[in-house]
């Protein structure tokens, strides 16, 4: 893996904004009322290559770490964009790049790269199982030299503009399994080759993330689309959760930027009483206060990336991480409204729409309850409560 200098990594942030001025916020805000993927922003991020810097070289990608990665999606969130319309097709093939054969590598990690395929699609979550993983209920079953899949996912986002999906099924049921985590498995599901057994169906949100339910009706799955061993999926969606936080709490961390950047601007525009109102401490205090957590959320965020490009463990960083620069974002976010007042509700000064996406990364793609349980038990030593 490549290492960027402190002037290669500004030389990336410098790049990535420069091709996000070509997508001001009007497009955002547009995309956002029509509730549109924003297909000529990926497109756009896929030609100059920045969906692929962690596919190594040998495999069509720029071979670069987590630390660019993070920059990359920083930077579009804090122009006021959205990187959750592609930051999977970053990390998502994580999972076939660490647990896949040469011959699934080979076959998907060179299309992935230059966008010819896209994966960005993950199902795992499920309606009854909800954050309890392993009590999903979705069936994969061996039959000759397929597996046939049944059963049903929630929140499954940007299946509509994938090619594959990355999912999780159970192969054995959890009672013949000795510990639950065991008979999961990960499959890479080729879905417009199995589009007449497959339905998806949009969830309306407060947010446009072109989020949807998947129901699998025997959707056949090649043996040769397994991913590593049967029964392991569980741990190898696991180690691919690390990266996600990382880059979930860079966008975090960038939407924390934006609500700075503009709130500062605003606070030192507007003038009411005869005074800018960032002069009154009631109005300068809050966004100070964001303004710190986001530098201390960033500092943890830097932490785990270096861990995670030089091989460490972090899986405690990465959850930290995922946390602060979420809360971190969110905080940045309720200052920016009080700063904005009523404009603030207004969609045309962006506010309301960075509002509600910031406020998905404490729900998504694990919950800041479950993350704070984590850091009690595993970190801590604390007694597991669930
Ligand atoms: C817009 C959006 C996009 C998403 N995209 C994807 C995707 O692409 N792929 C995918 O697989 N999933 C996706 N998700 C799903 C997301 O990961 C889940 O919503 C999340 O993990 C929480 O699961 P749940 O919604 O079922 O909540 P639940 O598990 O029902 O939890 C509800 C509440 O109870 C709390 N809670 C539950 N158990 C405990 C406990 N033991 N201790 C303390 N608190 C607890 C939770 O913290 C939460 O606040 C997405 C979700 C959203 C909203």
């Amino acid at each position: 893996m490549a290492v960027s200098t402190k002037q290669e990594l500004e030389l990336i942030r410098e790049s990535v904004r420069a091709l996000c001025t070509k997508f001001p916020e009007s497009y955002w805000r547009e995309t956002d009322e029509r509730n549109a993927y924003p297909e000529e922003f990926i497109q756009a991020l896929t030609k100059e290559g920045w969906l692929s810097v962690l596919i190594p070289e040998e495999y069509g990608g720029a071979g670069l770490g987590m630390v660019e990665a993070c920059a990359i999606l920083e930077e579009i969130n804090r122009s006021g964009g959205n990187s959750g319309a592609g930051h999977a097709q970053m990390y998502t093939m994580g999972a076939v790049l660490r647990h896949g054969n040469e011959e699934q590598k080979l076959r998907y990690l060179p299309k992935v790269a230059t966008g010819e395929l896209r994966l960005q699609a993950f199902g795992i979550t499920e309606p009854t199982a909800g954050s309890d993983t392993t009590s999903i209920e979705t069936t994969a079953e061996l039959k000759g030299d397929r597996y046939i899949v049944n059963g049903q996912k929630i929140w499954t986002s940007r299946a509509e503009y994938s090619d594959l999906m990355l999912l999780l099924a159970r192969t054995t049921p959890k009672d013949q399994v000795k510990k639950k985590t065991d008979g999961l498995s990960l499959f890479l599901l080729d879905m417009k080759d199995q589009q007449h057994n497959i339905t998806i169906r949009p969830i309306n949100t407060m947010i446009n993330h072109a989020t949807t339910e998947v129901f699998f009706e025997n959707v056949e799955i090649p043996v040769e689309n397994l991913i590593g061993e049967e029964g392991k999926g569980f741990r190898y969606v696991l180690s691919g959760m690390n990266a996600e936080r990382i880059l979930i709490a860079s966008e975090s961390v960038g939407d924390g930027y934006y609500f700075v950047d503009k709130s500062v601007q605003y606070a030192n525009e507007r003038v009411v009483f005869n005074r800018p109102i960032g002069q009154n401490q009631g109005v300068q205090f809050p966004i100070a206060q964001a303004y710190m957590d986001i530098e201390a959320a960033r500092l943890m965020r830097d932490k785990a990336a270096e861990m995670f490009d030089t091989g460490g463990n972090c899986a405690a960083e990465a959850n930290m991480a995922k946390y602060l620069a979420s809360e971190a974002a969110w905080k940045a976010a309720n200052a920016a409204m009080s700063t904005f007042g009523g404009y603030g509700f207004a969609t045309e000064y962006n506010i309301e729409r960075k509002f509600r996406e910031a406020r998905l990364f404490i729900v998504a793609p694990i919950t800041n309850n479950l993350v704070v349980s984590y850091v009690g038990q595993h970190v801590l030593g604390l007694p597991r409560s669930f």
